[in-house]
């Protein structure tokens, strides 16, 4: 399921990045052709212009004059100007007529047919080793003015090839990088993908195991409930054991409903608590007191030492009084839980400079030190026997620690076998 979850994200990544680049690409390389040409136009005119000075005009005459100095090689050899690659110069009249050419003579119709400044026009060429073929030629026309009045028009072209030619390379680098780039987008997809995926698949672990958790542990309860129901109902039955089997039934469906009870305050509470929920400022001392009520009851109904140290602070914090009482009378419970007959629970306040400490402390069995990582992940026991025994399903930490991460504080523990356990509560201290 999440590797094809990964493989539809990588792939609609890659589609749509894929699309963005495509069309990035095209962008790119009109851009750059549009570049190429304008400076290829630059070029030509550039070579247009000094051409320009090589004729003169007669205004008398009406005619051209070629320069003998400089333009006598252009007309007596038939050639072009030596420092371009003109396919041909041509001269016109006003009238359009052709007055003078270099290079490629004209087809039959010798007149200006184009006024447009710059043209991509294909001629037919005739080569005698290559016989006759295309050739795509760049045409400029420019105006040439004489005392402000257009007096003619010089037309020149040279071939497109080279440009070309570049251009095609330019297209195949392209065409080659989309889909290697492809490939490394699609694969940045399938890593990304997995990043992304992790937290669901832990979510989705956790939230697996904790209802297989759920489910084995309710499932005791629900066969004692069960097999107590059929001896109860076993004909003639002594009174005394169907009393003992409802008795059982009952214990059985009080250890379910506590099951049933902490599994939906950890579902309710999971995650942050809303901001409402969480407004009230609150003494510490006034939080703290109904738990010294309730320790003092419990040490005297368990045979147990309760001290508490609970200086008058007036340190406050942001909380939900209800949700943190739960949270340490779970704590309160497992103290007077895992110590001996006349052991000693402690409960602490400090107020620091950011915080304050709750502190939690039990001369009891203590915790292994290969189990301290592991007491606030749900249904953790340290021994199963024991709490059993003890009653507990391995709830009460994790409730604690999220009732307390969701004040923005820390629960932390240290303990030592058979030698007692301190849990340690810090929370934000409000100014
Ligand atoms: P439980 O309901 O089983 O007590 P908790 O989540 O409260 O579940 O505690 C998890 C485990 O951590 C317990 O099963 C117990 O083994 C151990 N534990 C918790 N508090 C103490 C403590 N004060 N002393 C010794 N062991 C403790």
């Amino acid at each position: 399921m999440f590797n094809r979850s990964r493989l539809n994200l990588a792939y609609w990544f890659a589609l749509s990045m894929g699309s963005i680049l495509i069309v990035f690409t095209g962008v790119i390389y009109t851009f750059e052709a549009e570049d190429r040409l304008r400076a290829f136009d630059d070029d030509l005119y550039a070579t247009v212009k000094g051409a320009e000075n090589r004729a003169y005009y007669r205004p008398e005459q009406g005619d051209w004059l070629l320069d003998i100095e400089k333009g006598s090689t252009l007309i007596g050899k038939n050639a072009l100007p030596p420092q371009n690659e003109l396919v041909y110069l041509r001269w016109y009249g006003i009238d359009g007529r052709l007055v003078q050419f270099v290079g490629l003579t004209p087809n039959r119709r010798q007149v200006l047919t184009s006024k447009k400044r710059f043209q991509t026009i294909h001629i037919d060429t005739f080569a005698a080793s290559a016989g006759s073929e295309n050739q795509v030629l760049r045409q400029l026309t420019a105006p040439i003015k004489y005392n402000n009045r257009i007096v003619g028009y010089l037309q020149a072209a040279t071939p497109l090839d080279p440009l070309q030619t570049d251009l095609n390379r330019l297209l195949v680098v392209l065409t080659l990088s989309v889909p290697v780039t492809l490939g490394v987008i699609g694969l940045t997809g399938w890593i990304l993908g997995g990043v992304a995926m992790q937290p669901i698949r832990q979510s989705y672990d956790r939230l697996q195991r904790f209802t297989a958790d759920a489910s084995h542990e309710l499932r005791s309860p629900l066969a004692a409930i069960l097999s107590n129901a059929q001896v109860a109902l076993i004909p003639n039955i002594q009174a005394s054991s169907q009393a003992d089997c409802v008795k059982e039934i009952e214990t059985a469906a009080k250890a379910m409903s506590e099951l049933i009870d902490d599994l939906l305050f950890l579902a309710r509470h999971d995650g942050p608590i809303a901001g409402a929920a969480l407004n009230e400022r609150i003494s510490v001392r006034e939080l703290l007191t109904p738990l010294v009520d309730y320790g003092a009851a419990h040490a005297f109904r368990r045979n147990r030492k309760f001290i508490h140290d609970i200086q008058p602070h007036i340190a406050m914090v942001k909380a939900n009084p209800q949700l943190l009482r739960r949270a340490l009378t779970n704590l309160l419970d497992n103290a007077f839980k895992y110590t001996k007959d006349s052991g000693v629970v402690q409960l602490r306040l400090q107020v620091q400079t950011h915080h304050v400490l709750i502190q939690v402390e039990d001369d009891g069995v203590g915790i292994p030190e290969a189990d301290l990582p592991h007491i606030f992940d749900r249904f953790y026991r340290v021994d199963a026997a024991r709490s059993r025994h003890t009653g507990g399903f391995g709830l009460g930490l994790s409730i604690a620690q999220q009732v307390i991460h969701a004040h923005g504080g820390q629960i932390t523990a240290t303990s030592a076998v058979g030698q007692g356990s301190t849990f340690h509560v810090q929370l934000p201290l409000q100014k």
